[in-house]
């Protein structure tokens, strides 16, 4: 580190000249979203080692009175992770204390900085699993799952993030350090700051650890590949498929303009001799093999046009590269514009065809590719085709999510990329309330600014 920024000074009396960085060349990572779609330049990055370490960076940022956007493993998908222009980036990888697991009460404590890849092996390792699971696994961290309050591929079963945390401890905006890491499953005194901090996206408090609910380790797989007629009958068939099988652990879809273009980018060959109209991965786990259920309940499933079935894991792993290959074949092709929306189920299909037309007559040059969690009603509209800063294409998505009574954002949160359409799908009332939360807790506001709301001054420390 070399700065005559006495902030940067003061930050490498805390984290160590090593965790404050200031040259370009080491910043660079830190400053560009996964998407490329979102970048700026940071004042400093610095990696704090521990709870305190991080705390005593916060208070001297709010001293300073510098903005903070802190950082995990930086694959948010909605810019909420990098800075706009001058923030300190507080990268949070180095909070990586995984405790053994407690197995009479099926939980673990863990570090922000630990990725899920990494608690899930340490949860299997003692019998149990971590039931959040997406495709950023490896990279995404405990910390900022819990502030995006991460879905993935296992929410219709387990729910999202949020529902794992039992508790948190984070540094809160002038320093302090709030902790409820007992584990305690009942725990009714006062205000629910845990379930408050999942979702905030940075904006009302630093998470450090965090205690996290496991479930029982489910190893027996078996997983389906099916084209489906319509993406009416793939939604049909989730319904079905719930009502009767509790071993359901994920059903994703996606359409033909992403199979085509997972095809081209990873060198995979097609599934099915023909295009389909919808895509349809279903997936049961549970300790007894659930393939000869799975196959019943598929037998004669109205609207199935192709299948493929797989148990053994390096089969199941190829039907799921369809799907999981999506976001990296999306981003190889260009820059995508990333709408991850919600819709009532019985307008789903619906949605996923009214929004070609209405993107075809906003923006003719662009090329949707939609794919999602259809078991949550949870499609993740990608735009190709549009310049970085053209809101056409996202306006229209959104209005019409809007019309259909869905919501902008489903689990990657608000960022700094859906802000002027926040209001869309909360009410003014709802604004003003989640205003008053960050005001209180954030008075100078230098925590994300720009984020689920537009950026105002920092206000001088009190
Ligand atoms: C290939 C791919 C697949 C994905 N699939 C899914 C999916 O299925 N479901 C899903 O929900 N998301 C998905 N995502 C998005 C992303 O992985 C999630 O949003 C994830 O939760 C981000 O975790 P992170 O550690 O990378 O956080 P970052 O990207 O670093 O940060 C995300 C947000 O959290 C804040 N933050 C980070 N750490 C902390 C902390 N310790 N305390 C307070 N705030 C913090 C940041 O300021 C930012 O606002 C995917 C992304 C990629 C690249």
């Amino acid at each position: 580190m070399s700065s005559a920024d006495g902030l940067a000074s003061e930050l490498a009396a805390i984290a160590g000249r090593d965790h404050v960085l200031v040259d370009p060349e080491l910043t660079a990572s830190y400053e560009t979203d996964w998407t490329r779609r979102f970048t700026g330049r940071a004042r400093l990055v610095v990696r704090p080692a521990d709870t305190a370490e991080t705390a005593a960076v916060v208070r001297a940022c709010a001293a300073a009175g510098a903005p903070i956007v802190p950082q995990g493993g930086n694959t948010g998908l909605v810019g909420g992770s990098v800075p706009r222009g001058g923030e300190v980036v507080l990268s949070l990888v180095r909070l990586r204390d995984l405790e053994p697991v407690d197995r009479l009460a099926a939980q673990v404590t863990a570090g922000a900085g630990v990725s899920i890849v990494e608690i899930q092996a340490h949860a299997r390792e003692a019998g149990l699993d971590y039931p959040v699971d997406l495709a950023s696994r490896e990279s995404a961290t405990v910390g900022g799952t819990i502030a995006t309050n991460a879905g993935g591929m296992r929410v219709a079963r387990y729910g999202p993030t949020r529902a794992q945390v039992v508790g948190i401890e984070a540094v809160l905006a002038d320093g302090q350090v709030v902790s409820r890491l007992s584990g305690l499953t009942k725990d009714n005194t006062g205000y629910d700051l845990p379930g408050l901090i999942a979702g905030s996206e940075g904006t009302l408090a630093v998470v450090t650890r965090a205690r996290l609910r496991l479930v029982p380790r489910v190893d027996a797989r078996a997983t389906a590949l099916l084209g489906m007629a319509s993406t009416a009958a793939a939604v049909e068939l989730a319904a079905k498929l719930r009502e009767r099988l509790q071993s359901v652990d994920a059903m994703e879809a996606f359409f033909e303009e992403g199979m085509a273009l997972v095809c081209a980018h990873t060198g995979l060959s097609r599934p099915f001799a023909g295009p389909q109209a919808c895509y349809f991965l279903v997936e049961c786990a549970a300790r007894e093999d659930p393939a000869a259920e799975l196959a019943a309940a598929l037998d004669g499933a109205a609207g199935v046009v192709e299948s493929a079935f797989a148990r053994d894991p390096a089969q199941r792993r190829a039907l799921w590269r369809y799907r999981e290959a999506h976001t990296e074949s999306i981003n190889a092709a260009g820059v995508p514009h990333k709408l991850d929306v919600t819709l009532p189920s019985a307008r789903l299909a619906r949605f996923e065809s009214e929004v070609r037309q209405r993107l075809a007559a906003a923006v003719p040059e662009a090329r949707p590719v939609l794919f999602g969690h259809v078991g949550d009603g949870n499609l993740h509209v990608n735009v190709l085709g549009v310049g970085p800063d053209d809101d056409r294409a996202d306006d229209a998505v959104l209005r019409l999510v809007a019309e259909l009574g869905g919501s902008i954002s489903a689990e990657h949160g608000v960022g700094v990329a859906k802000v002027p359409w926040l209001h869309l799908t909360r009410s003014s009332a709802d604004i003003t309330a989640m205003r008053r939360i960050k005001d209180a807790l954030d008075p100078q506001g230098i925590l994300n600014p720009g984020v689920i709301f537009p950026a105002t001054p920092i206000r001088a420390g009190g």
